[in-house]
Formats: structure tokens, sequence, C-alpha cells
């Protein structure tokens, strides 16, 4: 098969930890026999060094021809005080935007060698396997009014049926091949916007009749992610809401630095590991690269149908973590590995 990919590495560590999945990616054609039709193109603080603009025209036409985009992160502290269209994460929405990938999926899973490594008890986190669907192309992050006055500032939450349904089916399905549980998350004890995100939730629900559907308030949801995250299959919310609860996630795996996401739409995907660059730790060889790489195997079934190969991937993943060869965030028992080490151990795995 003929894999065609773009590598967007961005700022800070999501270039170490592209350079560690990339590697992965060439393991897996090799191994599998696929040829690798890669292009890189930039995004996030590196496009406006060198475009002045953090989505690059260039970069939107690359990511339309590609199958599928691998984002490392964007972010650079030099644009923490400018507006936010002007910064490297207006990048990210953008890219986003054009390929409208409006189901972000994160899996949290806690791997068994890591399990002393959660800052939580042992037996709170063992046996963890959830994913959370957050809705990613509305709400509050796109919604239209925004803006700075002198003395007010305003954003809008704003969700349409089409937008919350198609969200909705894909978290049904998910759960279908899985425990057969959805968790719809939102505020609706407060918000019209989820008073109505409820509402058409429970009416996609009545095409799925094996699926159990609860709901749970999105302040309780964090909650229970930390008292029992073992009752959650699929978690289905709302942008910000899923914006925030997946870092909760990041304890329960491990570290932030674990995490992998898909983001898919009608067409092509979109992957990247769920941190960002990482500027306390940008260039020193540091960063934990298994997000990135999960998200390879992400995309591998997803977008490409391979689930061979991806098992491959999270095999060599488990099999890595089992070695105790991890980075500092994992607090190995001996000298941290680094991030490139990490890497050629999981293509030696595979
Ligand atoms: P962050 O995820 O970059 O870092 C949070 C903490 O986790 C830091 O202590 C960092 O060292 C650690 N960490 C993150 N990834 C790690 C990894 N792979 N291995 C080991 N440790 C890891 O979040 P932040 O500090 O809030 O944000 C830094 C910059 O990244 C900001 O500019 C922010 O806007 C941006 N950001 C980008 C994305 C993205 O590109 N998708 C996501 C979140 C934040």
């Amino acid at each position: 098969m003929n894999l065609k990919i773009l590598l967007l590495p961005g700022d800070g560590i999501g270039t170490e930890v592209t350079a560690a999945a990339v590697d992965v990616l060439k393991t897996v054609g090799k191994k599998f026999g696929h040829t690798l039709e890669l292009s890189e193109g930039l995004l996030g603080g590196v496009a406006i060094h060198k475009t002045g603009t953090p989505f690059p025209k260039d970069t939107e036409e690359l990511c339309l021809k590609a199958d599928a985009t691998l984002m490392g992160a964007v972010g650079l502290p030099e644009f923490d005080t400018a507006p936010p269209s002007q910064r490297p994460e207006a990048g990210l929405l953008g890219i986003r935007r054009v390929l409208d990938v409006f189901a972000n999926l994160r899996p949290v899973r806690t791997w068994k060698a890591l399990v002393d490594s959660s800052p939580l008890k042992n037996h709170v986190v063992e046996g963890t396997d959830m994913i959370i669907v957050r809705e990613l192309t509305g709400g509050l992050y796109y919604g239209q009014p925004r803006g700075i006055e002198n003395d007010r500032a305003f954003n809008t939450m704003s969700y349409t049926r089409q937008e919350v349904e198609r969200v909705t089916h894909t978290a049904f399905k998910l759960a279908g091949n899985r425990r057969k549980k959805v968790t719809s998350v939102d505020k609706s004890n407060v918000l019209e916007v989820s008073q109505f995100w409820r509402k058409v939730v429970v009416d996609v629900a009545q095409q799925y009749p094996d699926i159990q559907l609860e709901h749970m308030l999105v302040d309780n949801a964090a909650m229970q992610m930390v008292l029992n995250p073992r009752q959650f299959d699929v978690m289905l919310t709302e942008n910000t809401f899923g914006d925030i609860l997946s870092d909760v996630g990041g304890i329960l795996a491990g570290s932030i630095g674990m995490l992998p996401s898909a983001s898919l739409g009608m067409k092509k995907g979109l992957y990247e590991p769920v941190h960002g660059s990482a500027p306390d730790i940008a260039g020193q060889n540091k960063a934990n690269p298994l997000g990135a790489i999960g998200s390879v195997a992400a995309m591998l079934e997803y977008t490409f149908g391979l689930n061979k190969e991806a098992a491959a991937v999270n095999d060599a993943i488990g099999k890595v973590l089992e070695s105790g060869r991890v980075t500092a965030d994992l607090r190995p028992k001996g000298s941290p590995a680094t991030t490139q080490e990490v890497g050629k151990a999981v293509s030696e795995a595979i």
C-alpha cells in the first residue's frame, strides 16, 4: 500500500517526538511492505518565523493532498502575549478547520508496566481503558462573536444539530466495537448549549439500541475520572470540556507524553500526541515519544485500515514499557532513556 503522509513537526519537542515517530513509521513500511510518500510542511511558531503566518497556504495545500497528517506540537513562549490569531496555536485551529476533522479521539489506557508511574493509587488506575471523543471544530473555540473591548471580553459557545449529530455517530460507532457504553458529558444544569447537546445525543442514540447511554455533568466527570476511571468506555463531549478532561487522562496514563490522538472527519485524518511543545524540556532529547508513536498506530488503523500493523506498533510500545527503558517523565528505576533511544527501541521491538 502507498501511504501518503504529511509531516508537520512544529515547535519545541514536536520536532523531537515526530522524528522518533517517523523512524517507527519507516520500520513498519519496511517490515510490512508498504511504500511511504512523505512530505513535510511548516505549522506553528516555526511557520510564523519563516512565513509570517502560523498556517501558511503551502501547508494547507499539502495537507489536502495527503491521506493523513502527522503533527508534533506547536507553541513558543515568545508568542505568549500575542493575540490569539497571531499565536502558533492558531495554526492548529486552522488545519483542523481546513481538514474538517470534527471528532478527536483520545484513547486513555493504563499500561500494566506504568501503573506505578501514575500519581494515583494502583487499584484506582489499573485496568483503565477508555476513549475520549471530543468535538473539535465547534463550540467556544470557534464561536462568533468573540473579542476584547476596554472593560469586557466575550466568547460564544454554539453548536448546530448537524455538528452534534456527526460526532455522536462517531462515538456510538466506536462504542459498538468496544464495551458498548457511551457517557455524554455536558453542563446542562447551567448552559443552554448543553441542554441542546443532550437532546441531540438522545435522538441519535435511538439508532444504536444495543449501546448504553449515560449523561454526566462535566464537573462530576472530572471527579469520576480520578475516582473510578474504569467505569468509562467511550466518553463523548464538546470541544472545551474535552480539552480539559483529556489532560486528566494524562494522569491516568502515567504521563501526558503517553497519549496519542486521532482527529477524524469524513475523509482525512490528523494525528498528533495530546501534549504541547513543552518548552521546559525542548531541545534536550528528554521528551517521551510514545504519544507520537501511538499516534502513528492510530493513523495506520483509522486512515489506512492497517490493523495488523497498528497492533504491531502498540505491542512494541508495551514491550518497551515492560523493559523499563523509558524517558524521565515515567520515572524509571535506572537512568532515563532519551527520546531517540525510546524510538529506536520501539522500532527494534517491531
Ligand atoms: P505541554 O503539554 O507542552 O507541557 C505540560 C507539561 O508536561 C510540561 O511540564 C512538559 O514538560 C510535560 N510534557 C509534555 N509533553 C511531554 C512529553 N512528550 N514527554 C515528557 N514530558 C512532557 O503544555 P503547556 O506547557 O501548557 O504548553 C506549552 C506550549 O504548547 C504552549 O504554547 C501551548 O499553547 C502549546 N500546546 C500545544 C498543543 C498542541 O500542539 N497540540 C497542545 C497543548 C499545548
